[in-house]
């Protein structure tokens, strides 16, 4: 089964990714640490993101690994553990820059697809373009969402390098707006999604109207 989960940031979709992912037994991929990835690799070369052919290089020549169980997932940027160093906020806004160039998106959705067919099991994917790009025939396609204030609020509750609600806040509506503007691939709710809402409901509420979207497609295919 390869389920999709689109949103926009801090609407929870790694959190109950990875939560879908354990329960199910499934891989769990994070597609915005691979954009997130690939933005570093340039910043640590000092080259800026004006010069969209050296940042195609870079997606190109990158290796981009995502090791581990859902829950302690690891990324590897050519052999080496990045998975902190990717959570930075200036990290967040450079993915949402590079990802705006059709040729680097085009190379991790191919290299998204191909980790999502490997396992024969299925899995679970989330980003901003899954359900509608990547595999848009997820047999289950969520798109989480939440208000922008509730979603800075969450950010700035769990986040201890964040230094301010106002600043979450603007960091937030800064990468939405380029996320569902930008021409190729803009954030979308996808055909036939489930779309939840989260800005009032705590995790397990989430949660479990997930399982249950889930549990219904398997007795709809069985
Ligand atoms: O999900 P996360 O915040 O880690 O993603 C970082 C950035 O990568 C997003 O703001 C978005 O611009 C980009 N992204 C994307 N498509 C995806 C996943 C992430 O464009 N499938």
């Amino acid at each position: 089964m390869i389920i999709a989960i689109d949103g926009p940031s801090g609407a929870g979709k790694s959190t109950l990714g990875k939560m879908l992912a354990k329960k199910l037994n499934l891989l769990y991929i994070d597609t915005g640490a691979m954009y997130r990835a690939v933005a570093l690799a340039v910043l640590l070369r000092g080259t800026g993101f004006d010069d969209e052919e050296e940042v195609v290089r870079f997606a190109e020549s990158s290796e981009i690994e995502l090791v581990g169980e859902p829950d302690a997932l690891r990324i590897l940027l050519n052999g080496r553990d990045v998975s902190a160093e990717i959570r930075t906020m200036e990290i967040a806004q450079a993915a949402s820059i590079v990802s705006t160039f059709s040729e680097v998106r085009k190379i991790m959705v191919e290299h998204q697809r191909t980790l999502g067919e490997k396992d024969s099991n299925g899995c679970v994917l989330e980003g901003r373009d899954i359900g509608s790009v990547v595999f848009p025939n997820a047999d289950l396609k969520f798109f989480l969402t939440a208000k922008p204030e509730a979603r800075a609020q969450r950010r700035f509750t769990e986040d201890s390098r964040v230094s301010s609600y106002e600043q979450t806040l603007a960091e937030i509506n800064e990468r939405d707006e380029r996320d569902v503007s930008r021409a190729d691939s803009p954030l979308t709710i996808a055909e036939n999604s489930v779309v939840i809402d989260t800005s009032e409901l705590d995790l397990s509420e989430v949660f479990e109207q997930m399982l249950a979207a889930v549990r219904d497609k398997q007795d709809e295919v069985q």
